[in-house]
């Protein structure tokens, strides 16, 4: 199986579950921006106080921001089990960058994952999302629930829902998203690694065509 992986996708596209159920079957290490950033938010360090406004927004943060951040994590994460990319990257620049660190790692990505819907589809999810503060597992009030209501099945910390995942933010973050799809995604369907997954399948059935697209 192929073990060093993106995931890509709009807000709500369900890559978090699928990412949380390959760390758990394939044990790999999952990396998902968004979480080391909610959670450099939520410490008040430097890099959160200057990213807090653009989480807010649904904005991306900067790249000169992001690169640094996320480059000292890649340049730094254990690769023995590969690797589960999740939000980062986002734009050309920065897929070209990690492209550079994971070239000096020697551990180049071996397969892209888009998950693709529109709006409508991806809309419903976000509004029903909770998630674990502590290990920022991602749940679903219909389709992922916890076990015991409200209370992280790993951990059994109390799931939160992220501020971002209003209405009008979902749409914000959607727009950035399509702006920047076509060039990302091109980008890998060049390199020969881009599989699409369809973001309206069920979390089962997204599950098995991902796992089939790395097999
Ligand atoms: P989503 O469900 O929208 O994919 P994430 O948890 O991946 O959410 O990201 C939440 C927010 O964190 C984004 O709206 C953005 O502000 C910031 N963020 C995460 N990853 C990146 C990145 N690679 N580049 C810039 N901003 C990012």
């Amino acid at each position: 199986m192929k073990r060093r992986i993106i995931l890509l996708g709009p807000p709500g596209s369900g890559k978090g579950t699928v990412a949380t159920k390959l760390q758990q079957q394939f044990g790999l290490n999952h990396i998902s921006s968004g979480h080391l950033l909610r959670r450099e938010v939520e410490k008040g360090s430097a890099i959160g106080q200057r990213a807090r406004v653009f989480l807010e927004k649904g904005e991306l943060v900067p790249d000169r921001i992001v690169l640094q951040f996320m480059g000292e994590w890649i340049k730094s994460a254990p690769f023995d089990k590969g690797y589960l990319l999740d939000g980062f990257p986002r734009t050309l620049s920065q897929a070209q960058a990690l492209d550079q660190w994971l070239a000096s790692r020697n551990a180049p990505t071996e397969a892209v994952v888009l998950f693709a819907g529109d709006l409508k589809v991806v809309r419903s999810r976000t509004t029903g999302r909770w998630s674990c503060p502590k290990c920022g597992r991602v749940y679903h009030i219909d389709s992922a629930p916890p076990r015991a209501a409200g209370v992280c099945d790993d951990c059994s910390f109390a799931l939160t829902q992220r501020t971002d995942d209003t209405d009008a933010v979902v749409r914000n973050r959607f727009e950035i998203y399509r702006r920047h799809a076509k060039p990302l995604a091109d980008y890998y369907r060049q390199q020969g690694k881009l599989t699409v997954v369809d973001a309206a399948l069920s979390p089962d059935e997204r599950f098995a065509k991902t796992v089939a697209a790395l097999n």
